[in-house]
């Protein structure tokens, strides 16, 4: 059955999923993208030549998304603006009647803090309302989810370690620039990094500790452990696991940058007085950094998400590593986008498609690795993000197993 779907959010990865949902017009069948500005979604619009409608909305207000959804009655909305903007959207979803799918957990604006708690706190309501959302159906998190969720139904007895390895070997040709928003980007990479033992957090300062991986098709990239939201999740869906980690490559010009900006104060995220002004240095530099939008086109190179997964399985210990090659040319000859845009987005059209088909449609809210992983899995292959399952048992791993 075919149904209408409302994407807010007409950035990198907003493109994608209108440019997906298209491609699928057996399960999409009226779609609608909204966005602070109505001309970025004219222009993805155009490109789709006229095959979506277009609407201006301030997610930041309920009232107008509420007004938004009932003007264009979509049984689902998939949201791709920005982290700030969940909360208001799941109260506009439960007020019309809309089910929900992001790919970033709700963040405060004036303190960096990626969590849960601030969504999982919707449960009730959205089971009371017969609505499902579905939070973080983008790669990692997301996929790197779902490959967890796969790999606990398939492939293990008994989780003990997981590490997400997330390698991005792109090459844009500007000095500095993010692959997806900014802003977002760099209060992710100058938090301290945490990660789960043992049923605890640990803590360790932004970037301290390094793993040098060898990437499949890509070759060996240093790697930074860092927090990331996923881990939030898994600690509590994966039963039995023992440690979780999450590392992600940068290049030295990328971390060179980020320290100057740093050292300059430009990261800082409180606002300061400038000629009788409050500016929010970090959203200063956002405005300055190249667009991630327009990457696309000069982008060469591949990335490789994946996720490191040990345990027990018939007795024996094992270890694989389930991951997926994306080349980011590829990607822009397809949707007009890099890489970056391209992984996030084709889950957040998936995780939808999960729900209008019926096969996820459970009321309440939902992290993704909670549901049977074998239709997204498919799915995955389908469109546009192969995986690979391989063996690695004699990789050396930081710190070992843990018993
Ligand atoms: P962009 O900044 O490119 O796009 C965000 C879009 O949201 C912009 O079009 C922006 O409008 C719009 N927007 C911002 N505020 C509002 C508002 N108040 N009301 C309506 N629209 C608004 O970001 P990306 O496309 O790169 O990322 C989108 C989301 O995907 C983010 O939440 C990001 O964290 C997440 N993400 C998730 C990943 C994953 O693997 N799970 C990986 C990468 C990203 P304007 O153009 O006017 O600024």
């Amino acid at each position: 059955m075919s149904e209408r779907v409302l994407i807010i959010g007409a950035g990198g990865v907003g493109r994608v999923v209108a440019h997906k949902c298209i491609q699928v017009p057996e399960v999409f069948d009226m779609i609608c993208l909204a966005s602070r500005r109505k001309e970025k979604c004219d222009q993805i619009a155009d490109e789709l030549e006229g095959r979506i409608s277009t609407a201006e909305v301030d997610a930041d207000r309920v009232p107008e998304v509420v007004a938004l959804m009932k003007a264009f009655d979509p049984k689902l909305v998939i949201n791709v603006a920005l982290p700030y903007q969940d909360l208001s959207i799941m109260e506009a979803c439960l007020e019309a009647g809309v089910s929900y799918v992001d790919t970033a957990n709700y963040e405060p604006r004036d303190e960096a803090k990626f969590e849960y708690h601030w969504q999982w706190a919707y449960r009730e309501r959205f089971e009371a309302a017969g609505l499902t959302a579905l939070l973080g159906s983008g790669f990692d998190p997301g996929v790197t989810n779902v490959f967890c969720a796969y790999a606990k139904k398939h492939l293990f007895d008994r989780i003990d370690t997981i590490d997400i390895l997330d390698c991005n070997a792109g090459d844009h040709g500007h000095p500095f620039a993010t692959n997806f928003n900014p802003e977002i980007n760099l209060r992710e990479v100058t938090a301290n990094g945490r990660y789960w033992e043992r049923g605890q957090w640990k803590e360790t300062d932004p970037l301290e500790r390094t793993w040098d991986f060898e990437y499949p098709g890509i070759g060996v990239r240093r790697s930074y452990l860092m927090y990331h939201e996923e881990i939030e999740s898994l600690c509590q869906n994966i039963p039995d696991v023992q440690r979780i980690r999450f590392w992600m490559t940068f290049s030295e010009a990328y971390l060179t940058h980020l320290r100057v900006f740093e050292n300059v104060g430009l990261t800082r995220i409180d606002p300061i007085e400038f000629e009788g002004r409050s500016v929010v240095p970090l959203q200063f530099l956002k405005a300055l950094l190249p667009d991630p939008g327009s990457l696309g086109a000069r982008t060469r190179g591949q990335t490789c998400i994946g996720c490191l997964v040990e345990g027990e399985a018939g007795g024996k210990r094992r270890r694989v590593f389930i991951y997926n090659n994306c080349d980011h040319e590829t990607c822009f000859r397809e949707v007009q986008s890099q890489a970056v845009s391209y992984t996030t987005g084709v889950p957040a059209m998936i995780g939808a498609k999960m729900i209008l088909e019926g096969q996820w449609d459970r009321p309440g809210v939902f992290n993704i690795e909670e549901f049977d992983p074998d239709p997204f899995m498919e799915d995955l292959n389908r469109y546009g993000l192969p995986w690979k399952v391989e063996e690695v048992g004699d990789l050396a791993v930081p710190d070992g197993p843990v018993a």
